[in-house]
């Protein structure tokens, strides 16, 4: 590795940036991960500035680590090493292409979900992955917030891949899209994706229940998905998370195990027949409160949902408290049981968290506040992290269902998947990226390095 020839090489591009406050902001990520400086950051404006970037590292040796939105939860962005250039992406940002008619887009890796979902809704269309507000495409393919179905990825060596074309079926050899998502820059650097869409259903209703228990909300989430009741959304606030998102808001919901439906459909009689599914079986697991909701009322609710991560930090206010979230996911006939567990644990533990859940999926996320200045604190929380992931692989669930392994889960993933497939994981990285130099430590550590 020759740093120093590498630094002086890519400074005659022009695009690096070494000051004190851009290295900091690109040492941390959202999570509880220790901070560590990057040697320096690369701004790409087009796909030909990552092939020199990345020409340039590779010929070095030097490690890099492909970045977009930043909100990635597990240390995906951060250095592990002083020695590492970050490669930013959020400044190619234009959306080349909107295809109505074959509802696909193509966009560039700095685009913002957000924004481009501004874009779409004017023309009745949208993107369904919904992660954390700056996320952008190239992050959400890094991480598998799935939608997208054909990439151009930029290799190690600079070489220019097209995964596939852009119908919605094609059996055109491997399916490389798919061997990319969710690959957290470790395999290569996305330049472009084509992202399926879908058309905006034309009606709409939200539903907010309440439980008095999480077993009944747990119960009344794999009702519906065991009755193959259709909904666009189904997310679980536990009753922490309400008492949390009221001292945030200064708000005044009922501090209860709550459930928000939205319903949509093509016809006022679709959601009618949602809309009769939920009450039925809501009642029949003692909801307190079934209330349809409409307009600006609906909206608030999503957008308190959207915040409840923020606003878990109102349950210690005592304390400048980190958020260790987990995200687990289980097959949904086992989610009453997982989430039963997790809640005696967290009290067993003396442990502060509210829980919510994507639960149509099975997915939760546990936000534990937690004091990093207190030791004993910090090895709870991680204790507590390890035996909720075992419990969940233990119900055939994962340790990650949407946020990633980075350098959190490695340990996990191999108890998940086993050995040989993670062996297998890396001879593939090490075809691709023989120089082991794309973000370099996540999803696996990189020894023995006999065997890359
Ligand atoms: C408040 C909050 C709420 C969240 N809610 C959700 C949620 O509901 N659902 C969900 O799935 N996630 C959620 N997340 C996590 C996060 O938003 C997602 O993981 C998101 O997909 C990351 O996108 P990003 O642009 O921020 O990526 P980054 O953090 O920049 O990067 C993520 C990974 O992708 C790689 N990468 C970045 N750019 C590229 C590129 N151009 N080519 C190849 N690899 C690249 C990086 O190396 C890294 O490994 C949440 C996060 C926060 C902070």
């Amino acid at each position: 590795m020759a740093i120093a020839e590498c630094l002086q090489e890519l400074k005659k591009t022009g695009k690096v940036d070494q000051d004190k406050p851009t290295l900091k902001r690109y040492s941390k990520d959202h999570s509880y991960h220790h901070p560590m400086e990057p040697l320096c950051v690369f701004t790409c404006q087009n796909e030909n500035d990552i092939q020199t970037c990345l020409r340039i590292c590779n010929k070095y040796k030097v490690p890099v680590i492909p970045t977009a939105g930043k909100t990635s939860l597990e240390g995906h962005t951060i250095p592990e090493s002083s020695n590492v250039v970050i490669i930013d992406t959020s400044e190619m940002d234009k959306i080349v292409a909107i295809n109505e008619k074959d509802l696909d887009c193509i966009v560039q890796p700095g685009v913002n979900w957000m924004e481009l979902g501004e874009r779409l809704e004017k023309l009745g269309l949208f993107f369904p992955p919904d992660p954390g507000a700056s996320a952008m495409i190239g992050g959400m393919c890094g991480t598998n917030c799935s939608g997208t179905h054909a990439w151009r990825v930029v290799l190690a060596d600079g070489t220019v891949v097209k995964t596939r074309r852009r119908p919605n079926k094609s059996s055109a050899g491997y399916d490389l899209t798919r061997l990319f998502v969710g690959s957290e820059g470790t395999l290569g650097i996305v330049s472009e994706a084509t992202l399926r869409l879908r058309r905006l259903p034309r009606f709409h209703a939200v539903i907010f229940s309440q439980f008095k228990t999480l077993q009944d909300a747990a119960n009344t989430v794999a009702q519906v998905v065991q009755e193959g009741i259709l909904l666009n959304r189904m997310e679980l606030l536990d009753d922490f998370s309400m008492k949390a998102i009221n001292l945030a808001n200064k708000s005044s919901y009922g501090e209860l195990n709550s459930l928000l439906f939205e319903c949509a459909g093509f016809s006022e009689v679709q959601i009618r027949d949602q809309l009769e599914a939920l009450e039925k079986i809501t009642s029949g697991h003692h909801c307190v409160l079934f209330e349809k909701e409409s307009g600006a009322q609906s909206a608030k609710l999503w957008n308190i949902r959207k915040a409840a991560y923020f606003a878990s930090k109102a349950l210690r206010p005592e304390i400048d408290s980190h958020i260790l979230t987990t995200d687990c996911a289980v097959p949904i006939s086992h989610l009453c049981e997982m989430l039963t567990a997790t809640r005696i644990d967290l009290s067993n533990s003396g442990l502060v968290a509210s829980i919510v859940a994507h639960a149509g999926d099975g997915n939760f996320h546990v936000f534990l506040q937690v004091d990093i200045t207190n030791e004993k604190e910090v090895q709870a929380a991680e204790a507590f992290r390890l035996r909720n992931a075992t419990l969940a692989l233990k119900f055939d669930g994962t340790c990650t269902g949407e946020h990633g392994i980075g350098i959190g889960k490695r340990e996990l993933l191999v108890e998940e998947v086993g050995h040989e497939t993670v062996e297998l994981m890396r001879r593939i990285k090490k075809q691709l990226d023989p120089n082991a130099i794309l973000n370099p430590g996540k999803v696996f550590e990189l020894y023995p390095k006999a065997k890359l």
